[in-house]
């Protein structure tokens, strides 16, 4: 059987940044076929329109080339160029459902520490990569999956097993991107875990709560220059349209169905104080518990935008730039994981919810298993972390990956055998 941590460290070494997972996406692909799976990537797992956030050019191609030196398989990098590094396999077995697992596999664009305390630096696998690590523990998730389909392909299943590998979570709704693609249509029931978050090692919630929905907008006003005191009458003020849309969008109500939230951070605009503004910009969010709630914010706050332009003979080009999911557990998924996890006596305790107050896009392929009456929940596995997630200095502790990967196989195989 693969060894988790020795998994976990290789891919420590080699971090990839979401959308340029060329390397690790490659040796899930590799692993996975071996051990039987039926595996698809590259444009048969993602939509690459629903991505978002996709590094420049010149940052894909040196993950690309650095995926080359290491010598990965041409076929495989030539599938996945231009950023498509999902990876779904499929096990088939009875009759029984279809459960899915879904694990992220992106690192952050962070410089790892070199401190001598720091436990990839005493054991010698710490980043190969400047400038980009493994920050938020999405190397165990993927350590994880492969250690968990490898004990899965070693006996009939009573069910089908999805096992979902999923680039950029980090920002680029790299599971859009794969739900987009209907990866996720035929599964009955979704697992999804995070490591970490705050939960010490020894404890697991089966549920992650206080994700809020989010959804970014730039606008841009475009009006039209004048001299300030010889001509404003021929201007058309776009700082004036903008200040006024700021205004109204900050004054919008609050619902009475959910926590809503609403943020212009940003604006910009103008150059001289004798010359009428003819550009502003304005860079806003809106985060809310439910989707349905986001889009009907982000319906006043374009209208509003489009109302203040009106106002000053402005026009505005307004773009989304990026988005989050909220994400809602089961009750059915989570008592699972609470009888399993128990049942192992592997954990000193058992937590219903765990609030982790961050944005995490897994929401994205949850929601389409739901959709059709399946359920799903976002789990989140304790480890003593030596930094907050996202620091150079963060790691878990890798005991958690053992323990991790056995009550997944526990929790794979019951719901597999439909209860
Ligand atoms: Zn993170
Ligand atoms: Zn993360």
């Amino acid at each position: 059987m693969a060894d988790v941590i020795a998994l976990r460290r290789e891919l420590h070494r080699h971090p990839e940044l979401g959308y340029t997972e060329f390397r690790t996406a490659a040796r899930v692909i590799e692993l996975l076929r071996s051990w039987g799976y039926d595996v698809r990537f590259g444009a048969e797992a993602m939509d690459p329109t629903a991505r978002q956030r996709v590094p420049a050019a010149e940052v894909m191609d040196a993950s690309f080339a650095r995926a080359q030196e290491a010598g990965v398989d041409a076929a495989l990098l030539d599938a996945m160029r231009g950023g498509l590094t999902a990876v779904v396999a499929t096990r088939r077995g009875g009759d029984g459902p279809t459960v899915g697992f879904r694990f992220d596999m992106d690192a952050l664009p962070v410089d790892e520490s070199p401190e001598a305390g720091h436990l990839p630096v005493r054991e010698g696998f710490t980043s190969a990569v400047p400038g980009v690590m493994h920050a938020c523990g999405h190397d165990g998730h993927t350590a994880i999956g492969l250690a968990l389909a490898e004990r899965l392909a070693a006996e009939p299943l009573p069910g089908t097993v999805k096992l979902f590998f999923q680039p950029a979570e980090e920002g680029g709704a790299g599971a859009r991107a794969m739900a987009a693609r209907g990866v996720a249509d035929d599964v009955d029931r979704i697992f999804c875990m995070h490591l970490g978050c705050d939960l010490p090692l020894g404890m697991i919630a089966t549920s992650g709560v206080g994700f809020l929905a989010v959804r970014g907008i730039e606008a841009r006003f475009v009006g039209a220059p004048a001299h300030a005191a010889a001509a404003p009458e021929k201007g058309r003020h776009a700082l004036v349209a903008a200040a006024s849309a700021l205004l109204n969008v900050q004054a919008m109500p609050r619902f009475s169905t959910g926590m809503t939230r609403v943020n212009v951070g940003v604006l910009e605009g103008g150059t001289a104080t004798n010359v009428i503004p003819h550009r502003a910009r304005m860079l806003l969010e809106m985060r809310a518990e439910t989707l349905a709630e986001v889009d009907e914010l982000d319906a006043r706050v374009r209208r509003i935008l489009e109302g203040a332009a009106a106002m000053q003979d402005v026009a505005v080009e307004i773009e989304a730039t990026g988005s989050m999911p909220s994400l809602t557990n089961d009750d059915a998924a989570m008592r699972l994981v609470r009888d399993e996890a128990e049942a192992s006596g592997m954990f000193s305790e058992v937590r219903d919810t765990h609030l982790v107050g961050a944005s995490e896009d897994a929401g994205y392929l949850m929601e389409r298993v739901q959709r059709r009456g399946g359920d799903a929940t976002y789990m989140i596995m304790g480890t003593t972390i030596t930094a907050p997630h996202h620091h150079f200095a963060f790691d878990i502790d890798e005991e958690a990956l053992p323990s991790a990967v056995t009550l997944l196989e526990r929790v794979g195989r019951r719901a597999l055998a439909g209860s």
